[in-house]
């Protein structure tokens, strides 16, 4: 079969590796489409560690082919999501934190290739509304569901979202879902906050045109935000968010801050309003539920471009000028 080795930097060579077998408790799944993703981009710059050579690709949907000893044959056939890592449910992690950071997972092979090998476990089958393509898109949802569900949501409440990527977008759709009243974007780029309305935004702002303090205020009865979520990964942007919210106000930090990185912001303000501020990094234990609840939400065009395996540098060079909401590569070919 066919995959697409990453080689450090920004170098890449599409191998012939051998065809993929299941050994017992596996699935080999015939991969229909993975998202390009900002980690991917992270690492093909060297911004976030990773050691080649390495097959990338994480958020990967497609259909069973095969299954290994020990999992039921009536999985072959079975459309699904993989998961990166599988979870054992007994350990530290699994136990005190999240079955995403399972101290024993075993991971799914990389998936920007024509074949992936997964525990049976990681792949989750999807509602037989979701497509495929939209599928792809479970496993950054999953993050900014997980984060979404840390939070207090408190009757009549304002929210707002920082950042329209499609980690904003989710999480203003979670956020929303969960029973959060009004839920605002605030987004310089006009496509992306029109993508928001999609997703449930009540009111939409733009930074070019105001600051987003007064904003709040200015819908909001002069008080601040309930909730505000960052999903740019800006310190000064998470520093906003402190500003936006009224006491006992509650920010999610969905973005992901550059490492070493510090907050700037009054920590006397912090102490004596009240405001929790709470990272989300990972999928936490809402993967296998996710399909089902990205198929509640309208996602006509998010997936803004689709590459052929042998465009995984361009998708990724793409993916990284920002030049859409979500790409996806196709290993399999655009029909599946
Ligand atoms: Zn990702
Ligand atoms: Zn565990």
């Amino acid at each position: 079969m066919r995959v697409m080795t990453w080689r450090g930097g920004g170098t890449f060579t599409l191998d012939r590796v051998s065809e993929p077998e299941a050994g017992a408790d596996k699935v080999v799944v015939k991969m229909d489409s993975i998202g390009v993703c900002g980690t991917d981009v992270h690492i093909t710059q060297g911004l976030f560690p990773s050691t080649p050579p390495k097959v990338l690709g994480h958020e990967g949907s497609g259909v069973i082919v095969e299954v290994g000893e020990g999992v039921e044959q009536q999985r072959i056939g079975e459309r699904v999501v993989l998961n990166t890592t599988s979870h054992c449910g007994a350990c530290s992690a699994c136990t005190t934190w999240s079955e995403s950071r399972c101290e024993n997972a075993d991971l799914t092979s990389g998936m920007f290739a024509e074949y992936a090998i997964a525990p049976s476990q990681s792949a989750v089958k999807i509602p037989d509304s979701l497509d495929l393509e939209q599928a792809a898109l479970t496993e950054p949802a999953s993050c900014c569901l997980s984060g979404a569900e840390m939070m207090r949501i408190d009757e009549n409440g304002i929210g707002v979202v920082v950042g329209g990527g499609i980690m904003g977008l989710f999480t203003l759709a979670f956020l929303k879902r969960r029973g959060i009243e009004r839920m605002v974007m605030s987004e310089p780029v006009k496509a992306r906050r029109d993508m928001a309305k999609q997703f449930g935004a009540d009111l939409l702002h733009d930074p070019s045109e105001g600051d987003l303090v007064e904003f709040i205020k200015d819908h909001n009865g002069g008080y601040g935000a309930n909730i505000a979520a960052e999903a740019v990964g800006q310190p000064k942007l998470v520093a906003k968010c402190v500003e936006v919210v009224r006491p006992r106000g509650q920010i999610l930090m969905i973005g992901v801050s550059p490492e070493e990185s510090a907050l700037p912001v009054d920590l006397y303000d912090l102490h004596y309003r009240e405001v929790t501020l709470r990272g989300a990094f990972g999928r936490g234990d809402v993967f296998a539920r996710t399909p089902s609840e990205i198929d509640q939400i309208n996602l006509d065009g998010v997936i803004s471009g689709k590459y052929e395996l042998e465009s995984v540098p361009q998708a990724i060079i793409d993916s990284g000028e920002g030049k859409g909401v979500k790409f996806v590569v196709k290993p399999n070919g655009y029909k599946f």
